[in-house]
């Protein structure tokens, strides 16, 4: 419609706002919202439901009742749960687009070379806790709406749709009281037309999906006996040994499940991972029970109960008697198809701000992006952010300011296409 769109206005408005937009990554940043527990989720909400408030969103900070916090937090002592969420009404009638990031992060641990919330800026990057994963990713949210409407008031074009934000908990241990709660409550709109997740993607590839993954207990009984008599008793160890074995050889046969454009690449191919055991009473007592816990993650093509079957099938060719087999947690693969007019959208907004086609990618571990895909069935979903992968949970995690620049750009244009202002 308007041909002349002028990506020269965006870039001015981004120039004259972003020291804002930093400004407030800071202000994130000092915020020690780590999970686990999951602290300081109260402080933060208010502080990003007043940003919004300001700008002009209706807004409502979602508090998570206690009695259901603590079964979809069990690791959360407690602590409240609370999300987010932000309407902002343009014109008349038009698309409901969805924004959203995660609040949470990781706890920084030790060895730092800056303290991990102050959001220090060097060499054009600003370092702390957050600022990859993914605090610069709501900046970015908050501020390519910004310059879109500013952009718009600025050339007397007019915006027609709706933009919804949510500020979410709890994505670093699985999101059921944070994106998982939302849909559950039906925040997410049927009548969303897209969902943008703000997680780190470097400002230039696009994430379309993720891998799944099963966390399984198994537990394998025995008879105690006294060390010195050990002949009398039935080792529970000795027993899981030989599914510790056999889950070895497996592991090493899930080497040729291969997924296509996995990131990390070393993710590439299917893993079973044990992750904790836990079993013996005393170091004079055979012990009677064995746990171990195995971490199960799926090629893009695998099925959740094919392989669990897989798994159970394995046990029982051990031929062990006295076992339970326990499925604690479970996601299957999220894929979206890659032909939608969100990603083809946001495909071009890339290419014509960073200068390259965006590579396509499905994420080794999980995210929110299961609740949304999978349970609200809107498939009009990509993540695209500023934050760097690749340094998201590690000591002196930093996000490039440069990366906040270029993704609030292709955000604004993208939201601007999506929203047919051009
Ligand atoms: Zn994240």
């Amino acid at each position: 419609m308007h041909q002349e769109y002028p990506i020269h206005k965006i870039n001015s408005l981004v120039k004259e706002r972003i020291d804002e937009a930093i400004k407030l990554l800071k202000e994130l940043i000092e915020i020690p919202t780590e999970n686990p527990p999951g602290n300081n989720y109260l402080e933060m909400a208010y502080l990003l439901n007043n940003v919004l408030n300001k700008l002009g969103y209706k807004t409502e900070v979602v508090k998570v009742p206690q009695e259901v916090s603590d079964r979809l937090a069990p690791h959360g002592k407690g602590l409240p749960r609370v999300n987010v969420v932000g309407y902002l009404q343009e014109g008349v009638g038009g698309p409901l687009i969805h924004l959203n990031g995660h609040f949470d992060v990781v706890p920084a641990g030790l060895h730092w070379s800056f303290n991990p919330f102050k959001g220090i800026i060097k060499d054009n990057k600003v370092y702390g806790r957050g600022a990859s994963d993914m605090k610069s990713g709501i900046v970015t949210q908050i501020f390519s709406v910004e310059v879109l409407r500013e952009a718009m008031k600025e050339l007397g074009y007019k915006l027609n749709g709706t933009i919804v934000e949510s500020f979410t908990c709890d994505e670093e241990t699985g999101g059921f009281a944070g994106v998982g709660y939302l849909v559950d409550k039906g925040y997410i709109s049927k009548n969303t037309n897209f969902i943008l997740i703000t997680e780190p993607t470097d400002s230039r590839y696009i994430v379309v999906g993720h891998r799944g993954v099963i966390w399984l207990k198994v537990k394998v009984y025995g008879e105690k006996a006294h060390g010195a008599v050990a002949q009398l008793g039935v080792n529970a160890i000795d027993r899981a040994r030989l599914i510790l074995n056999k889950f070895a050889e497996l592991n090493l046969h899930l080497k040729s499940r291969v997924s296509e454009n996995i990131l990390p690449i070393e993710a590439s191919y299917a893993t079973l991972t044990p992750t904790m055991i836990n079993a013996g009473l005393a170091s004079n007592i055979v012990p009677d029970i064995c746990e171990i816990v195995f971490d199960r993650r799926l090629s893009m093509n695998e099925k959740v109960d094919i392989a669990m079957e897989e798994m159970k099938r394995i046990v029982e060719e051990t031929l062990i008697k006295d076992y339970d087999i326990e499925m604690l947690m479970s996601v299957e693969p999220v894929k979206v198809p890659l032909s939608t007019m969100l990603i083809n959208t946001l495909s071009k907004s890339i290419e014509l701000i960073v200068g390259e086609n965006p590579r396509y990618y499905y994420l080794a571990a999980t995210m929110d992006m299961k609740f949304f895909v999978r349970n609200t069935g809107i498939n009009e979903c990509v993540v695209y952010g500023p934050g760097i992968m690749s340094v998201a949970h590690m000591t002196n995690e930093y996000v490039p300011i440069e990366n906040i620049i270029t993704s609030i750009k292709v955000l604004s244009l993208t939201l601007s296409k999506l929203f047919k202002t051009i």
